[in-house]
C-alpha cells in the first residue's frame, strides 16, 4: 500500500515544513507498514527531505523533465529530484496533460527518464467526464497505458495511479465497482506490456479521497493505495487515509 499526498502548488516555507513535521511525528507515534510519500513543491523539497531525515516518510517531485540538465527555463529533471533526496516522482498527472499539453510520449519518456534516475515513476492516467458518459473508459485508458509507459518500467519502478479527471477536486467519484473494475482492467492491460514479469503492477486510486471514503476505497483488493490532492494539505486528515491503507496492507 501506498499512499501520496501531491501538494500540488500549495504551501509556503512555514506550512510546508510545518505540515512534514507534524506526520513525521505522528509516523514515529503510530509507526504505520504503508508506504507514505509527500510530493511537495519543488522549493520545498531540500528542507522538507532534511525534516524527514528520520522518518520512514519519503519524498517525491510532482513532475520532472526528460532531460537531464540544460536550457528548460523552469523545468526540474529526475536526476535533481533524485538528487535532493526524492524516490518517486509523479507523471503525467491531468494537471499536466490538460495545462501543459503532456502527451502520453512525453509522460513516457518523463517516466524513462525517472527509471533512469532511479526513480520510482508514478504514471497518471484518466478519462474525462465525457469518455466516462460514452462508456469508453477502459479504451481510453488502454491507449493511455500502451502510450505512456515506458520500456524501461517494471513491477518494481512504476506504479500507475488512476485518476478519473472529472473526480480530480471536484467531490465526485466513481463507485465502488467502477472502481474494482476499472482497476482490474488496468492490471491486466499493464500485465501485457510489461511481459515476463510475475506480479502485478500497483494500481493507486486517485480524485476526491478524503478520510470519509478512503476505506470504502482501499478495502478494494485490486487498489494498491491512493494518491490524494487536497486532502493531503490537513496532516490529520492525509493522516486518517494513511491509517486505513495501513489496515489492508497486509494482503
Ligand atoms: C490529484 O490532484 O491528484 C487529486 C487526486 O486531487 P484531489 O484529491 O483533490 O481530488
Amino acid at each position: 500500500m501506498l499512499v501520496i499526498g501531491n501538494w500540488k502548488m500549495n504551501g509556503f516555507r512555514r506550512d510546508g515544513i510545518d505540515r512534514a513535521r507534524s506526520l513525521a511525528q505522528l509516523m514515529l507515534r503510530d509507526s504505520l507498514y504503508c508506504k507514505v510519500l509527500i510530493c511537495p513543491p519543488s522549493q520545498l523539497l531540500g528542507e522538507i527531505h532534511n525534516t524527514l531525515s528520520d522518518s520512514k516518510i519519503i519524498m517525491g517531485g510532482q513532475d520532472c523533465h526528460s532531460k537531464e540538465q540544460g536550457s528548460y527555463t523552469g523545468d526540474i529533471s529526475a536526476k535533481m529530484l533524485k538528487d535532493i533526496g526524492c524516490e518517486y516522482v509523479i507523471v503525467g498527472h491531468s494537471e499536466r496533460r490538460h495545462n501543459y499539453g503532456d502527451s502520453d510520449e512525453i509522460v513516457a519518456s518523463k517516466a524513462k527518464a525517472a527509471h533512469e534516475a532511479e526513480l520510482n515513476a508514478v504514471i497518471c492516467i484518466g478519462e474525462s467526464k465525457e469518455v466516462y458518459q460514452q462508456g469508453k473508459t477502459i479504451e481510453h485508458l488502454s491507449n493511455q497505458l500502451q502510450n505512456s509507459i515506458p520500456e524501461t518500467a517494471t513491477m518494481k519502478n512504476t506504479h500507475i495511479a488512476y485518476e478519473p479527471c472529472w473526480a480530480i477536486g471536484s467531490g465526485l467519484t466513481p463507485t465502488t465497482i467502477e472502481i474494482k473494475n476499472t482497476h482490474k482492467a488496468i492490471i491486466e492491460i499493464s500485465r501485457k506490456k510489461l511481459l515476463g514479469e510475475e506480479n502485478q503492477i500497483s494500481v493507486l486510486y486517485g480524485g476526491s479521497v478524503d478520510d470519509n471514503n478512503a476505506g470504502s476505497i482501499l478495502e478494494i483488493d485490486e487498489v494498491g493505495g491512493v494518491l490524494v490532492g487536497g486532502a493531503s494539505l490537513i496532516a490529520e486528515k492525509f493522516w486518517s487515509i494513511c491509517t486505513s491503507a495501513n489496515h489492508y496492507s497486509n494482503r
